[in-house]
């Protein structure tokens, strides 16, 4: 077991799938969560996690593209513009890259980890990073991108 205790679940786990429910009231628990994942995400390399990545049906996500530590809660996107489209990975569907067509630019309103406000404009990488990790709160992978026939071969090959 790693040393956060948390794991990385991965394609087939219905935790992945099934959607989160908003965090009502940011206690310790979130606050010590948040550090864990962050700290795992490191670990592994990553530049972003969210709750169901590690078991946790809660609307938490960490990010991280080099730029500094966010630890997000509820977080929910309020603007988009543009289009981009990068390659993504993702920690759940290991070993396989989607290019997926999200908003270049966003605005996000969330609560940091003491509950607290905030909205913050991202673009470009940072954008398309929190936009990955809001869609595994809402149940939904890069594979999800993918024509259904396509889809369905990754899976079997999964
Ligand atoms: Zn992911």
């Amino acid at each position: 077991m790693r040393e956060t205790g948390l794991r990385i679940r991965t394609i087939g786990e219905s935790v992945l799938v099934n959607g989160v429910r908003q965090v009502e009231e940011v206690k310790d628990f979130h606050r010590k969560i948040l550090s864990q994942m962050a700290r795992l995400m490191y670990e592994v390399s990553g530049i972003g996690l969210a709750a169901p990545q590690v078991g946790l049906d809660e609307a938490l996500i960490v990010v991280d593209i080099g730029t500094g530590l966010y630890k997000l809660v509820n977080p929910k996107i309020v603007k988009i513009e543009g289009a981009q489209s990068i390659e993504e990975g993702c920690l759940s569907v290991p070993g396989i890259g989607v290019k997926v067509k999200r908003a270049k630019k966003i605005i996000i309103e969330a609560q940091d980890e003491f509950g607290k406000n905030v909205v913050i404009e991202a673009e470009d990488l940072l954008a398309c990073v929190f936009q990955h990790e809001i869609d595994h709160l809402n149940g939904r992978l890069i594979i999800d991108y993918l024509p259904s026939s396509e889809r369905n071969k990754v899976i079997k090959n999964l």
